[in-house]
């Protein structure tokens, strides 16, 4: 399944706060809103997870190369 990767380092995988100073190092996020403290990765891969759900719940698979 096909995901819009963008932002998906600096958005908070908690709260959806999206901010570039989010993301404090290449290992570590730390979100300026909510204060969790996850590993950038563990983070990143859990908004991938979350909105390949969100395209799933919608009965939609929004892959470009079966689109056209
Ligand atoms: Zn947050």
């Amino acid at each position: 399944m096909f995901v819009d990767p963008r932002n998906t380092s600096r958005q908070c995988s908690e709260c959806k706060h999206t901010h570039r100073s989010n993301r404090v190092s290449q290992a570590w996020f730390a979100c300026r809103s909510c204060g969790i403290v996850i590993h950038a990765d563990r983070n990143g891969s859990r908004n991938i997870a979350h909105r390949a759900d969100a395209v799933w719940q919608r009965g939609k698979v929004n892959c470009p190369s079966v689109a056209r």
